[in-house]
């Protein structure tokens, strides 16, 4: 099974936390410290769009900044700092919480027997349906049992494929 490297994983993790303006300010890999508005004049975004994307990478523990009063503005200025160290643990964290929400999944599907109605209208316990009739309180229509088997096999492959990111990102760390 072809699984994803770190780094893959790392740009998906970025774009979806701190959008495309993230992602570039990310694999700019600036080696100095920098201010917002450094990188807003070099890349031509906004300095608006640079600073939401800079702090949602703070948020994921990926960027670093310290504030610093600017002598003659007196305006705070902030020095950001990217921590590409610290990318593997960021990662590892983001996939130990991915899995332990597939892990609750499963259990919620283990736990109950559901109906649907065949319209698509709702999702109910077994005991819900009873108290309904098998009949949906929307549409008339019949509820059916809904057999979860197809639905847990795809959440534990999903488990099986983050064990295997995890366990991947833990050797490359190692090396
Ligand atoms: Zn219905």
């Amino acid at each position: 099974m072809d699984v994803p490297q770190s780094e893959e994983l790392i740009n998906e993790l970025v774009e979806r936390v701190a959008g495309e303006v993230g992602v570039i300010v990310y694999t700019l890999r600036p080696q100095r410290e920098f201010t917002d508005e450094e990188i807003s004049q070099e890349l031509g975004i906004e300095i608006n769009e640079v600073r939401r994307a800079l702090f949602s990478l703070y948020e994921l523990g990926i960027a670093e900044y310290r504030r610093k009063r600017d002598e003659e503005t007196g305006w705070m200025e902030y020095y950001w700092k990217i921590n590409y160290s610290k990318v593997r643990d960021v990662i590892l964290r983001e996939l130990m919480r991915t899995k332990k929400k597939l892990e609750e999944k499963l259990e919620m599907e283990d736990s109950a027997v559901y109906y649907i109605c065949i319209n698509g209208c709702l999702k109910v316990k077994y005991e819900m349906a009873m108290e309904m009739n098998f009949a949906c309180m929307r549409c008339g229509a019949p509820l059916d049992y809904l057999d979860s088997t197809a639905a847990k096999q795809k959440i534990i492959e999903e488990m099986d494929k983050i064990e295997d990111m995890i366990s991947n990102i833990r050797q490359e760390r190692n090396n």
